[in-house]
């Protein structure tokens, strides 16, 4: 698909995708938050399992179940928020910047 500029046709375009940038930072960070807060049930949890195999299994068990649920809560962030910003670049943000005349728009206005 090729873009063209819908204030002077020109088709040399740049695709900004700024949204989707900022998107998954935000959703990286959230989602990180949210794993440090599974982590630490994970490591409750961890912790309680390995109690069963006594003071190392529990320390173990508390590490191992913070990665994980950090892991888990990062990555799925990451994806959730770079979505997002595909949304926001999809509908609300003008990220098209046409090279020759510097007019902004938004890929739906040059379709059809
Ligand atoms: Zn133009």
């Amino acid at each position: 698909m090729s873009l063209q500029c819908p204030s002077c046709q020109s088709r040399r375009i740049a695709s900004l995708h700024s949204a989707l940038r900022v998107g998954a930072t935000v959703g990286t960070v959230g989602g990180a938050l949210r794993g440090a807060c599974g982590a630490l049930a994970g490591g409750q949890a961890g912790a309680s399992v390995g109690l069963v195999a006594g003071p190392a299994g529990s320390i173990l068990g508390a590490i191992s179940g913070a990665v994980l649920g950090g892991l888990a809560g990062g990555v799925g962030g990451c994806a959730l928020g770079a979505e997002l910003g595909r949304c926001l670049d999809r509908h609300v943000l003008a990220n098209n910047l046409c090279l020759d005349c510097g007019y902004r728009f938004n890929q739906r206005f040059t379709q059809g």
